[in-house]
Parts: C-alpha cells; structure tokens; sequence
C-alpha cells in the first residue's frame, strides 16, 4: 500500500475530508445516528434480468444485508430497543426499498471487516453496507457499487493527550495503535509504520474500551468512524486533527452481478435528494459537511 501523507489539505479535492477534520467534537442529539431518516418508497413491479443476487432475494422472500452494528452514525445496533440506525443501515434500506424489499423483509447480518468477502463469496449476504472501502485487491473476489461516501483514516485519542493533531502517521512510533483485523487502516499501519505497536480486534468498539482503559494509545480508522465514537464519549475521546488516506465506501456485492451492480449506481446518480436527507438524519447530525461522490460505473 502506498505510505501517505497528511493529505487533508494537500491532493484531497473534496472539502469534504476538511469538513469532516474541522469538526471532530460534535456532540449530536442522538450519538446513534438515529435522526429522522427518511422512509424510502419500496418500489414496484422491480425487474432485475440477469441479476442472481436479486433472484435470490426475491426466493429468500428478501435481502440479507451485511452491515457493522457497532459504529454509531453509520451502522449501529440499539441493544436495548433492537434498531438499527446510521447512515450505512438507511442506505441499505433505500436500496432494498429500489429493488422493491421494505423493511420487514430485510435480514441484517453483521459481519466484521475481515469476513466481508468471504461473506459474498459464500453467498451468505446478498449485499454489504458497512464503511467498506473499495481496493482493488477486495475486486478481486467482489464487486463494488458506489462510491456513496469518502472520508479518510484519523486517530482517536485520550481527550487528554497532548496531541491535538497528526502530521504524519509516523507521530505514533513507539505507541500502542488499535484497530480491526483486515480494515484498510490496520495494513497501511503494518506495511508502512513498523514501529507502531498494533493492537487488533475484529471490531472498532473493543479497541475503544483499549483506549477507555489506556491499554492502547490511539485507535485509528476512518474519521467519520472515530467521530461517532468521539461523540459517545465526548469527555473522554477526541478525534485529531489530519487524515490519511482515501477512503472511498462502496456497497460490496457478488463478483459478475453487473446488473444488481448497475442499478445500485444508477440509483445514487439518479436519486434525487434521497442521499443527502439520509445523510441529513444521520452522519450529519453531527456537524460535519460531506457531499455525496460522484458514480465510478466500474465500482
Ligand atoms: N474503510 C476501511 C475498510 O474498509 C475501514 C473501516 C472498516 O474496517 O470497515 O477497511
């Protein structure tokens, strides 16, 4: 993997990874994520010829999604009411609402980052919202429709370190860094920083009680993750200053299903405002600004 510089104000065109820097406390209403997402029309009379993804939905009587339940924000679980919320869920919930699936017919299946292929290449989801990055070594086995977000890889600190802000990754030599076994941010740190002490989980949530417990000095993945964490904690955690890497999310889905691949694009280019009210009721609750990426048809 590339080794990056801090590239928030250098190669990065987007305000949108500035944004998402300028406003790292945020302390939304509902750190969940669960504003008042739209409710997407499910579609009718849905024709998908040559899709075998969606013909398997519709014999399964409905998707089976794989998504993250414990990133607030973006894919998260309330254990206590059993929703789920984040702008991840409310995209994934728009698509099987365009493919003609309302809510009761999903099934969400988590599955941590390092099982995400292997997930579709088993068929044990049909598809996979969950800040999942496109790399074309995942494009390998899957394909990607998207991208629908970008954001890039932040560090989450004590909210009483001395740090306020990253310059280069290399600022970590020496400390304890947290992440998730298989995420994009754990391999730039292992391939580029080798004198960052990795720490691995399968999910973010259990390198958060790490840092909580001052067992790790930092968690890092993308921004727009630690930010949700941030404004969990808000006394305890900060997000700092500097982003590394691109981080382009896509939807993962089964290797050669062009045609479920085709309509997933076509929906975030011809969606109208849908994606910008499902981030409205979610991410953007908490103060930051993103505008959505434009389509790359070949994921
Ligand atoms: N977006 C990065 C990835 O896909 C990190 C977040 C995650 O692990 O889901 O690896």
């Amino acid at each position: 993997m590339r080794k990056f510089r801090n590239i928030a104000a250098a190669t990065i065109a987007a305000g949108a990874l500035l944004a998402l820097t300028a406003c790292n406390s945020g302390s939304p209403s509902d750190p969940a994520g669960g504003g008042d997402a739209p409710e997407p029309d499910v579609a009718e009379d849905v024709a998908l010829e040559g899709s075998p993804t969606y013909d398997r939905m519709v014999e399964n009587g409905g998707p089976t999604i794989g998504v993250k339940e414990d990133q607030p924000n973006l894919g998260y679980l309330d254990v206590t009411t059993q929703e789920r919320s984040g702008f991840d869920i409310e995209i994934a919930r728009w698509i099987a609402a365009s493919l003609g699936f309302s809510e009761d017919q999903i099934t969400y299946e988590p599955i941590a980052s390092a099982n995400r292929e292997q997930a579709l290449v088993n068929g044990d989801i049909d598809y996979y919202v969950g800040t999942y990055s496109i790399t074309d070594n995942r494009k390998e086995q899957i394909d990607f429709a998207g991208p629908y977000f970008e954001t890039g890889q932040g560090f989450l600190v004590s909210a009483d370190s001395e740090m306020t802000e990253v310059t280069d990754v290399s600022d970590f030599n020496g400390m304890r860094v947290c992440s998730a076994t298989g995420s994009t941010p754990i391999q730039n740190i292992k391939e580029n920083y080798p004198e960052i002490e990795t720490t691995e989980y399968d999910i973010y949530s259990q390198c958060v009680e790490d840092l909580l417990s001052g067992k790790v000095d930092a968690v890092t993945t993308d921004a727009a993750i630690l930010i949700g964490y941030a404004a969990q904690n808000p006394d305890e955690l900060k997000v700092l200053d500097g982003l590394f890497t691109e981080e382009r999310y896509g939807v993962g889905l089964p290797k050669g299903d062009t045609v479920l691949q085709e309509h997933i694009n076509t929906l975030f280019t011809e969606g109208g405002d849908e994606w910008q009210k499902i981030f409205d009721a979610t991410l953007g609750q908490s103060g930051i600004t993103v505008e959505q990426p434009a389509v790359d048809p070949v994921g």
